[in-house]
């Protein structure tokens, strides 16, 4: 079993206008989809976040001829450079590669995923409703909460639907937008539509953009209200830390401990509690067992990150959390807000019921490409330049200011911190 034809595809797909403490989503979404065919027949597809491909084709020389089964020595070889000797994200890269060559693994022992690389804790993985504040969408075809949600009320109003659609019993707050204030209201709000008794658990994700202060202040508003965690309220492990030392809410992170390199800092300093693994950031679908295995060892819980997702990433991530048994909390996915073109693959998106996703029986990811939807994505890649939808923001407050050319740690509203 050889690989005879590699395939690095930029793909753009529609974006809703979601708020985060970066401001606001742009208009599509790139994502790179590596796909390979064996000299025996079988094919494979794997995906990762934005432009990879200039970290992905200076390994293509080697990776021909190699054979997909052989994942260990292919991680050891992948390199990161770009062809201009540049330093890509070589975890990213490898994630996608990796995925393509275990699809077609998988397939060649007529296995699902999970089964070919150990075998399932669970034959279905929970998810966690991914809630944003957000502007009303252009297109309005979405598959969900395509209104805008700019207020506590709203918030709320997305979270019925989304518990309504797919059944979510977990739901995460995407905060750090609007004052921390607004988001002491959006949870206490949730919570109080959303009981803990009647089984909801409701996290908190301000992406790292308050203070120590400010992350105590929150922590003690919101504990009255049961939070399953508190994500990234802050900045470093040490900082963390801090928090800790004064409320009992576990904190979890995908932005302080997102890599291997961060656990030895982790386990000196004690700041994270809970990892939100990504086969993405950590380095492929094995990584992410691996991860789970940290955590088993130093007693921290796993949940699962998501950004941007369409479906050969989010099989991809269905058969990670499957196949990995210290995985202790639903996980986020992004994945209802990769509506309005539909998805890349065939027959359909992944379907959620009761807020669970079945791993497909069909050997390997058990989804396949769709050239025509592929081709239409890259299509609009190499055509199209996406809205930064800054108007937006300046429609909902005109004082409000992009930093540094972007929009990366503006103050909204006309807050003279750089961060609260
Ligand atoms: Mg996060």
């Amino acid at each position: 079993m050889k690989i005879s034809k590699l395939k690095v595809t930029q793909a753009a797909t529609h974006d809703q206008p979601l708020l985060n403490s970066t401001g606001v989503h742009e208009s599509f979404r790139v994502r790179t989809i590596v796909q390979i065919e064996t000299d025996d027949g079988f094919t494979g597809a794997g995906e990762t976040y934005q432009d990879q491909s200039a970290v992905i084709e200076p390994n293509r020389e080697w990776l021909i001829g190699w054979d997909p089964r052989q994942i260990t020595g292919a991680r050891m070889r992948f390199h990161g450079s770009t062809a201009s000797g540049t330093k890509g994200d070589t975890s990213a890269a490898w994630a996608a590669v990796e995925t393509a060559l275990l699809d077609a693994a998988a397939k060649q022992a007529g296995l699902p995923l999970c089964d070919y690389i150990g075998g399932r804790a669970r034959d279905r993985v929970e998810w966690a409703a991914y809630l944003f504040y957000k502007f009303a969408d252009e297109n309005g075809q979405g598959e969900v909460a395509t209104g805008a949600a700019l207020d506590p009320a709203g918030f709320v109003r997305q979270a019925e639907e989304f518990v309504a659609k797919y059944g979510f019993k977990a739901l995460k707050i995407k905060g750090g937008f609007f004052h921390p204030d607004v988001d002491i209201e959006t949870f206490r709000l949730l919570r109080k539509r959303f009981p803990k008794s009647e089984g909801y658990e409701i996290r908190i994700d301000p992406n790292a953009v308050w203070t120590v202060e400010t992350s105590i202040r929150v922590a003690k508003a919101i504990e009255q209200y049961e939070p399953q965690y508190l994500e990234d309220p802050t900045d470093t492990i040490e900082m963390h830390a801090e928090v800790k030392r004064h409320t009992d809410i576990p904190m979890a992170s995908n932005m302080c401990v997102s890599a291997f390199a961060h656990v030895r800092p982790n386990v000196l300093q004690g700041g994270i509690d809970v990892i939100l693994g990504d086969h993405h950031h950590w380095g492929g679908i094995l990584a992410f067992k691996e991860t789970g295995v940290l955590c088993r060892v130093m007693g921290w819980g796993l949940s699962g990150h998501s950004n941007n997702s369409l479906g050969v990433s989010q099989a991809a991530m269905l058969h990670a959390c499957a196949a990995t048994p210290e995985l202790n909390f639903p996980a986020d996915t992004h994945y209802p807000w990769t509506d309005t073109d539909g998805d890349i693959i065939k027959g359909g998106k992944l379907q959620f019921k009761d807020g669970y996703m079945e791993v497909p029986d069909a050997p390997g990811l058990g989804v396949e490409v769709d050239e025509d939807a592929l081709a239409e994505r890259h299509d609009r890649f190499l055509r199209d330049t996406p809205s930064n939808r800054s108007e937006m923001i300046l429609a909902l407050d005109p004082g409000a200011k992009p930093r540094d050319g972007s929009w990366t740690g503006f103050n909204f509203p006309n807050y003279s911190k750089p961060r609260w």
